[in-house]
């Protein structure tokens, strides 16, 4: 039998790493399964961890970048003793206490590892369009990521395809690198707030291309364009581009959880009001698996804390549990 551990914590962005910070300081030892690298739009460190200058994180009055800045959680979440390891837990079961954590093969009798308290902080990740080829394409000129991949894209002419302030803040960002960027929405108006609205407006780089859905990929290997079909008259076209970036929102990782977990109607977790607590007792809910509606990244740190104190209480509050 594996040890039972005070607090794992399941997710690496900054949901999980502030419960991580806070639960090191509370001196509960916590374990971190961080998540590996599978694919650009999927990393340990989360979202942020594809983004550009985060301007709205209070504390950095001049911004940061999203890597650097969950580089820093990382580390201050080590400087107070958490053990972070770089895997995905596999399987769940939280049926009966202490809650098992699998990692690897899920089909183990006994779980990798044992908790009395578990905190999710898996996050949510881009959704694609649901296209042939889109698999083959990812790093052949179609990307979730305009840090990752923006560089690549020196003069060239680019498409984002959305129309909310991801894809706003991505086509801003590509303006820097690409001769033109193209904005692909499928309304003739934005989701997007007012001020990055304002902001792609008055980019010289930034042209939209409104009405517009996409039919799919020119180019082989790499793309050449995008095939668009207008949404009044159905004419189709084809825009000129060698790169293509995805902005159309993201899905909550949640497929570990079901069935053990009381999920919402679109896929997110449920937690109790003004908490971070699921239906399982003893399992906490942090960050944008369980938001679906602020999905910031000051907010996922903010449900982080809340998700450490509840865990922490609870602890103080079954002193049984502990093995
Ligand atoms: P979002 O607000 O849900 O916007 C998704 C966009 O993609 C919408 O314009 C939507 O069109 C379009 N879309 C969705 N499915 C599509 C499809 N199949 N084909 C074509 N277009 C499709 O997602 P988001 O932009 O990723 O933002 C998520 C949240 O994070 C928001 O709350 C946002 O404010 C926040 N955020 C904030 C910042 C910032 O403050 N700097 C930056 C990024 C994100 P419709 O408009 O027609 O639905």
């Amino acid at each position: 039998m594996s040890d039972v551990r005070e607090v794992i914590i399941i997710g690496s962005g900054p949901a999980g790493l502030t419960a991580a910070i806070y639960t090191a300081r509370a001196g509960l030892s916590p374990l971190v399964l961080e998540g590996e690298p599978s694919s650009t739009s999927d990393q340990p460190g989360g979202q942020l961890m594809l983004t550009t200058d985060v301007e709205n994180f209070p504390g950095f009055p001049e911004g940061v970048m999203g890597p650097e800045l969950m580089q820093n959680f990382r580390a201050q979440a080590l400087r107070f003793g958490a053990e972070v390891q770089t895997v995905k837990a596999s399987r769940v079961e939280f049926s009966s206490r202490p809650f098992g954590v699998w990692i690897g093969d899920p089909d183990t009798a006994e779980p990798t590892h044992r908790a009395e308290t578990v905190i999710i902080s898996t996050g949510a990740q881009s959704i694609m369009l649901g296209l042939d080829r889109e698999a083959e394409l990812i790093g052949h000129g179609l990307s979730t990521c305009a840090t990752c991949d923006g560089f690549f894209f020196r003069d060239q002419e680019i498409a984002v395809v959305g129309g909310g302030d991801s894809a706003l803040e991505e086509a801003q960002f590509l303006s820097r690198f690409a001769g033109k960027v193209t904005i692909v929405h499928r309304r003739d108006e934005l989701r997007a707030s007012k001020i990055m609205q304002d902001r792609g407006f008055a980019n010289k780089k930034i042209e939209f291309r409104w009405n517009s859905i996409v039919k799919g990929y020119e180019g082989d290997p790499t793309i050449s364009g995008l095939r668009l079909a207008d949404t009044r008259t159905g004419e189709e076209s084809v825009l000129a581009v060698t790169g293509v970036f995805l902005a159309i929102g993201h899905r909550p990782n949640t497929g570990l959880f079901k069935g053990q977990l009381a999920l919402k109607d679109n896929g997110y977790l449920m937690t109790r009001p003004d908490s971070t607590r699921t239906d399982v007792d003893g399992v906490f809910a942090c960050g944008d698996v369980q938001d679906d509606y602020f999905r910031q990244a000051i907010t996922a740190a903010g449900s982080g804390c809340m998700a450490a104190i509840e865990a922490e209480r609870w602890l103080e509050d079954n002193p049984g549990a502990i093995h």
